[in-house]
């Protein structure tokens, strides 16, 4: 069976997806610019697919080339600093930093240029503590007030002065790169706050999925929605898609083939009941590869089977972990993409069963302390979902070759510290408003102008965790 919405007035725009970016959008557009008639469909209840399975940090500290990612986070950052401050912090936006640690002299060199490029492109000053006299001194992090602590970032390179701030970090760390304008929030509130104002301006939400979308001379007319084993045909004339991990099944409904892929990313929550990382810690980030130290019986467990046997070899860098939850909790939440390969998206998706295990042992070699959970593992509770990214890791934001037709998406392992910029630029795009210095990089059409298509052989940093 299939009817037409006739009752309702012909929606200005449809969103497909209600995940970080779609509501986002929603938000933007209905609050901030006006747009009286939005909707959001979605097949699952919102937020549930990606956006609540985020570790839900946010960073400025980001590569090149050119400062459109720095610039694109800074703003999503102000507006996520300006919702705090409107909303007396609903959502827990706190600003402890990143912290990388590194444990090989060799690579400090490399950490100065990551910091140095970084703080050029927008992050703030670099402050170097180096143990020579220098002007300011090294301020730690604080857990209280997200708009009290420094910007920029501090590369510590002083032993006594890492150990003194840092006692749980393994002795091997000799420096420690500390990026400040970083913190983590609350995704779920935020965004049922901002589908909340969207809601008072207007903007419902639809459960159903959209599986088709009628296009008439190139231009949008209507999208058709399976709603209750019927297909429900919705007029409209702009129809952004949002749809997370799914961009690709979406883009095919208007003929586009989106240059994305997928990675399965997984995360732990554990209880670190002997407090072994303080409450108050930032976010910790190992940069060395890691050659875990397995005993002579393990070796030769691992070594025996197809699947376990490449754990023998030297890991990639990137295991994190950060404390969840108020100073009375004891959960953390812990990290290490050591075995990320291509995948088409499938939900539910396979769990590996010895990725809590791995993730405490990568922890273990940045805190040491966290060694007794190997020998005793805690209950973990482990989730996660896709990163869906360009081959390059930024973001698609904007028109697409069909009239009428937005994407907000390809937001990879960055999408809830993107969400609000991301949002304000869609909803510019949508309303024909000024477009910001870096809306070009993140639009669909870079990839037909040669000169970025030679930029990307020689891209170097994806700016992944
Ligand atoms: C383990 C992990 C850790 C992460 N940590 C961070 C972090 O610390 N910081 C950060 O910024 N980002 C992080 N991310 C990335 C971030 O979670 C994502 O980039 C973000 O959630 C993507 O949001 P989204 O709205 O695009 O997608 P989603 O949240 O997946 O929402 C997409 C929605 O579209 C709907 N949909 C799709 N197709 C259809 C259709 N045909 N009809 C109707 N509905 C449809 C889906 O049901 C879904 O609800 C992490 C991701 C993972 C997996």
């Amino acid at each position: 069976m299939e009817c037409e919405s006739g009752r309702e007035k012909t929606p200005d725009v449809v969103i497909c997806g209600a995940g970080i970016a779609g509501i986002s959008a929603a938000y933007h557009l209905s609050v901030r610019h006006g747009v009286e008639n939005v909707i959001l469909v979605d097949e699952r209840p919102p937020l549930t697919l990606t956006s609540d399975k985020s570790t839900e940090c946010y960073r400025n500290f980001w590569p090149g080339p050119g400062d459109a990612m720095v610039s694109l986070m800074n703003r999503s950052i102000d507006i996520l600093e300006e919702l705090a401050r409107e909303m007396g912090n609903a959502f827990h936006l706190s600003r402890r930093g990143y912290l990388y640690c590194c444990a090989d002299l060799e690579q400090v060199p490399n950490l100065r240029r990551a910091a140095e490029e970084s703080a050029a492109l927008g992050a703030g000053p670099l402050r170097c503590h180096d143990g020579k006299p220098s002007h300011e001194s090294y301020i730690p992090p604080d857990d209280r007030d997200f708009d009290k602590q420094p910007t920029g970032i501090d590369l510590i390179t002083e032993k006594p002065l890492i150990e003194r701030h840092f006692p749980y970090l393994s002795e091997k760390v000799v420096a420690v790169l500390h990026a400040r304008r970083c913190g983590w929030f609350s995704v779920q509130q935020l965004g049922m706050l901002l589908l909340e104002k969207a809601r008072q301006k207007g903007v419902r939400l639809l459960s159903g999925k959209i599986r088709s979308v009628d296009i008439v001379r190139n231009r949008i007319q209507a999208v058709r929605i399976e709603r209750n084993g019927a297909l429900e045909r919705i007029p409209t004339k702009h129809f952004v898609i949002a749809a997370g991990p799914l961009l690709k099944e979406v883009g095919r409904t208007i003929g586009l083939e989106f240059p994305v892929f997928s990675e399965l990313h997984l995360k732990i929550a554990f209880k670190d009941s002997h407090r072994i990382v303080p409450r108050r810690a930032p976010m910790l980030i190992g940069t060395d590869p890691i050659v875990l130290p397995w005993s002579e019986e393990e070796r030769k467990e691992w070594a025996s089977a197809e699947g376990t046997r490449k754990l023998l070899d030297p890991l990639p860098s990137g295991v994190h972990a950060r404390p969840e939850g108020g100073l009375e909790s004891t959960v953390l939440l812990g990290l290490w993409p050591y075995d990320v390969v291509l995948v088409e998206p499938v939900f539910p998706f396979p769990i590996d069963p010895h990725y809590p295990e791995m993730v405490l042992r990568g922890l273990a070699t940045i805190v040491p302390g966290l060694e007794r959970y190997v020998e005793h593992l805690p209950q973990a509770v482990v989730d996660g979902g896709y990163y869906t990214k360009t081959q390059e890791n930024r973001p698609l934001i904007g028109k697409l070759p069909v009239e009428g037709a937005y994407v907000i998406g390809a937001l990879s392992g960055f999408g809830v510290m993107a969400a609000c910029g991301a949002g304000e630029l869609l909803a510019s795009h949508v309303t024909a408003g000024p477009l910001p210095h870096y809306a070009s990089a993140f639009a669909f059409e870079r990839y037909e102008d040669p000169r970025y298509r030679q930029l990307l052989k020689e891209w170097e940093q994806s700016g992944q965790l």
